[in-house]
């Protein structure tokens, strides 16, 4: 099957790369022309093209002629010529597609050529690195060949100004990391003002190292987290507020005197209304308890959240009861499930109700971080209108890139033959015996003058083995991928003769090692001198090129760069990445595996198997077994363990994808709501919604008299909005009126309402006012949301849904849960802006500045790897220990007994626990 199938993608891959040659032949052809072009008429090449493509010719069509252009340029800025392998590299890139390309062939030179034809369009390209320092770098070092051709560059990078972000996203190309990227996607989702937002729509992505952004880093989601301000001391005091209240006997009724008393309870629909003397009752009250300030109103702008919290505070007392509608279990309040009874694990009541029952029972108040935006990359990177990527090792994951993001991998022949030895594995028993033999090794490269780099897994690892080479006198470098700048200079130089470089999988990524040792910085430094004519340069760059000469010999006369693995990791890809560091165009170089059965993917999943092998074929003490067949049972274990990680992530995407599905349509709205002039439209159709809503729930359409409750909604009018409308008496003298009609004069009598208040403080700042509200509102119900969608991801497994498959479980009532909010965005806007009692626009302003203020404290931003890039190098093992946790923040705890939440049905220690 499987050679079949490759037999398969072969041929389609040979194809893609015969349509591909046919457009290199056609730049080659305009190499001549081209090269006759002085400076400035190569430059002038980019207003032409995009002229020509704002006429109307795609870039399909401009694409031969572009790419020559970057390649002349890239002849007189860099001294390097485009090789034909990166035309066809670029032109994959080109056509949103993955380039597998080994590691050394000039990946970042390639993406200059799609970078430069994608920029003629003017919608922004963006160019993903691994880490800031190659952010920097490479818009630092291509930057000046697209500076040469009349673009601009700009990078992106964490604790930027502002101002300069935009900037940098306003440049023709961009360059930045996966993390910073996403982060500023989510925060400009959350700005108050359109100038501040700083991303263009999302057009062109190169994603370089595709593979362990995509899938090594998509394992965790963006999050930004924050504290909403901390009301616990307003619940506790709210709490002794409605014991002081008196309830009515019964509702209030037409033509009868309103009974005694501050409020009343619709028990049918869950809701409390205060009458008018409640309302006076309250505030003397809370003036009383020091929440309200004395002679101000509850209904003043700056007090308008105080009538909410007292009345989720009244509901809590007056319509939920402990051991009915919630238990309280080892100090916290849990849900009862109204229907079945079931204690519904790790939901929490919106809109601060929770907290209020909390209050109430003197439990803790859960005053938590908060999600406040998160994303997937699996989603963020989905939403460029083109994406494509470029990696030494895509192959293996082909078929994932191809499922979750379309991408097809297009595997680039190398420039030159690849010569490199890839020797078998050679399994030990002991670790003990393995870690003889690799220093064996080791010892044996640096006494022949071969350099080697040594790869580990974890960073206990690197620092065990350095530790063994200090005893045995060998000088040695570890990195750790901590200090991206220093490593890059280490590992610039890990290629001198007789160098042993110790390196876990991640450092030095995105630099090359060179046979001799890197010349490339002295090179730039003479290329970059002005007082130096282009001769002296040229004699220069030659004499560093003499000197290094020798080095570069003896080195491939040793075997190039020796590579030593010191354990198999459980992804075939990240042992290819480390092989792949040798044999660089067409360099000499060698590699080999050294394993034992005590290594923790042995153990776990090959170790019997070749233990028994190793028993019956009678090895003496310490010798390995190499052989083909153990290489492949290896190999076997890693696709398993590559197998149950996509499903990890591909289960972390259908949860996200429920919630991207709500946050591309609140986000969207969100953004409608910013750049419009005036919400007013949606405000009054708001308010007409919510009318419609309250009227029906009291007078049912195309229902008889007799069903109509009007006293009651006569009331809740007053209550809710303060609206006061005598329809009761109206149908007296009426009496023909219909339930539409009743409904028309409501709506009539908001409008007027809510025409006066207008009038008031006059239509622009009333605009402005509107405007924030509705940001307000939509930001604290949709974190408030984000977290209820955290708690049911978490408690959904956790629930005994017999026969009910959670995730379409989680999906139901995801969707519930959404347009819940909805409904509470809307009561909440038309609330407030009904109810505020303003009089001037100095007054709106000031409330608008207050709700403007950001209410969240000690924003973080998380994702397994963003601390690290903050920390620093001090600080950076901690992280490194946390980014090794890397499901934290996506998976629900789960003991070890707990069904799997991968939802496989079997206990979590037999299914994704085992890794844990
Ligand atoms: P990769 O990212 O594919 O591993 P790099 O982009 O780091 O490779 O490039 C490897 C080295 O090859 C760099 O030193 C670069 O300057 C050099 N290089 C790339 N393309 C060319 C070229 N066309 N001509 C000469 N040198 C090149």
């Amino acid at each position: 099957m499987v050679s079949l199938l490759k037999k398969l993608i072969g041929s389609r891959n040979d194809r893609l790369l015969k349509q591909y040659r046919k457009l290199v032949t056609q730049i080659n052809a305009l190499e001549s022309k081209t090269a006759a072009l002085s400076d400035a008429e190569l430059a002038a090449k980019t207003d032409e093209f995009r002229s020509r493509h704002a006429q109307g010719t795609s870039l399909d069509d401009l694409l031969p002629e572009a790419f020559a252009v970057v390649r002349e340029s890239g002849k007189r800025v860099f001294g390097m010529r485009h090789f034909d392998v990166q035309m066809l590299g670029g032109i994959a890139l080109h056509n949103g597609k993955i380039a597998e390309m080994r590691t050394g062939e000039g990946k970042t030179l390639m993406a200059t050529l799609p970078v430069y034809l994608n920029a003629i369009a003017g919608k922004g390209v963006h160019v993903v690195t691994v880490n800031d320092y190659l952010a920097r770098r490479d818009a630092d070092w291509m930057g000046r060949l697209y500076g040469f051709l009349g673009m601009t560059t700009g990078v992106v990078v964490p604790q930027q100004p502002n101002d300069e972000k935009i900037a940098a996203y306003a440049a023709d190309i961009t360059y930045g990391t996966n993390n910073e990227f996403g982060f500023d996607y989510l925060r400009d989702n959350m700005e108050y003002r359109v100038e501040d937002r700083r991303q263009r729509p999302l057009a062109y992505a190169i994603v370089d190292e595709v593979d362990s952004i995509l899938i090594d880093e998509a394992r965790t989601p963006l999050i930004i987290s924050g504290q909403a301000e901390d009301h616990t001391e307003l619940y506790i005091r709210m709490n002794a507020v409605p014991p002081l209240l008196t309830r009515m006997a019964s509702e209030p009724k037409a033509h009868e005197p309103e009974p005694e008393g501050d409020f009343w309870v619709d028990e049918k629909s869950q809701q409390v209304y205060l009458s008018e003397k409640g309302h006076e009752t309250a505030e003397r009250l809370l003036s009383q308890q020091g929440i309200l300030p004395e002679g101000e109103s509850l209904y003043d702008p700056r007090h308008i959240s105080l009538m909410h919290h007292l009345m989720v505070a009244l509901r809590a007392n007056t319509l939920f009861f402990r051991d009915q509608q919630y238990v309280v279990q080892d100090g916290e309040v849990v849900i009862v499930d109204e229907f079945t009874g079931r204690l519904m694990v790790g939901r929490r009541w919106s809109d601060g109700l929770h907290q209020a029952v909390e209050a109430k029972e003197g439990v803790k108040i859960q005053h938590e971080n908060q999600t406040l935006a998160s994303i997937t990359f699996q989603n963020y990177f989905r939403m460029y209108e083109k994406l494509s990527g470029m990696t030494g090792t895509a192959d293996t994951e082909a078929y994932e890139f191809q499922e979750i993001y379309s991408l097809e991998t297009v595997i680039i022949p190398t420039n030159k033959p690849m010569i490199r030895k890839d020797q078998n594995d050679q399994v030990f028993k002991t670790a003990q015996e393995k870690f003889n033999a690799i220093l064996d090794d080791i010892r044996d490269c640096h006494e022949r003058g071969q350099p080697v780099l040594v790869g580990t897994t974890s960073i206990e690892n690197s620092e065990l083995l350095a530790g063994l080479l200090k005893q045995a006198k060998l000088p040695h470098e570890v990195l750790n991928a901590k200090q991206h700048a220093r490593e890059a200079e280490i590992v610039a130089e890990a290629g001198k003769p007789g160098h042993i470089t110790i390196a876990t999988n991640m450092a030095g990524r995105g630099t090359d090692i060179v046979l001799g040792g890197s010349i490339e910085k002295q090179v730039d430094l003479i290329r970059a001198d002005e007082s130096l004519s282009d001769a002296d340069k040229e004699t220069r760059i030659e004499k560093v090129r003499a000197d290094w000469k020798p080095a570069n010999e003896q080195v491939k006369a040793a075997g190039g760069l020796r590579i030593i693995g010191t354990e198999r990791h459980e992804s075939r890809r990240i042992d290819n990445q480390l092989r792949g560091r040798a044999g660089r165009q067409g360099d000499p170089g060698s590699s080999r595996f050294y394993l034992s059965l005590e290594d923790p993917l042995m153990r776990i999943f090959a170790g019997d198997r070749v233990r028994a092998i190793m028993e019956r074929l009678k090895l003496p003490e310490g010798e390995p077994i190499e052989a083909g067949m153990v290489t492949r049972s290896i190999e076997t274990a890693q696709r398993k363990v590559e197998g149950r990680n996509f499903d990890i992530r591909k289960q972390l995407l259908e949860y996200d994808d429920v919630s991207n599905d709500q946050r591309k349509v609140l986000y969207a709205q969100r953004n409608d709501v910013l750049e419009a002039s005036s919400i007013r439209t949606s405000v009054e159709n708001l308010a007409e919604a919510a009318v419609t809503d309250l009227v029906r729930q009291h007078i049912p359409a195309d229902s008889v008299e007799e069903q109509w409750d009007v006293a009651a909604l006569e009331k809740a009018l007053a209550a809710d909005w303060q609206i006061v409308l005598p329809l009761t008496e109206m149908l007296e003298k009426e009496s023909s009126l219909t339930d539409d009609d009743i409904l028309a004069r409501v709506n009539d009598a908001v409008r007027e309402v809510y025409s006066g208040k207008i009038a008031l403080v006059g239509d622009e700042p009333w605009a402005q006012f509107e405007r924030s509200i509705m940001l307000q509102a939509i930001d604290t119900h949709w974190r408030e949301h984000l977290s209820s969608l955290d708690h049911l991801r978490q408690g959904i497994h956790l629930r005994g849904y017999a026969q009910k498959n959670p995730k379409q479980e989680y999906k139901r009532e995801a969707f519930e849960l959404f347009s819940g909010m909805l409904d509470r965005i809307r009561d909440d806007v038309v609330r407030v802006l009904l109810t505020v009692r303003v009089q001037s626009p100095e007054q709106v302003e000031q409330a608008e500045a207050e709700t403007n203020q950001s209410h969240v404290q000690n924003v973080q931003y998380h994702h397994s790897d963003y601390d690290e890039a903050l920390a620093n190098a001090d600080e950076a093992t901690q992280n490194e220990q946390s980014a090794q946790q890397p499901a934290r923040n996506v998976l629900p705890k789960v003991g070890r007994n707990d069904p799997c939440p991968c939802g496989s049905g079997k206990k979590y220690k037999q299914c994704h626990g085992k890794l844990a």
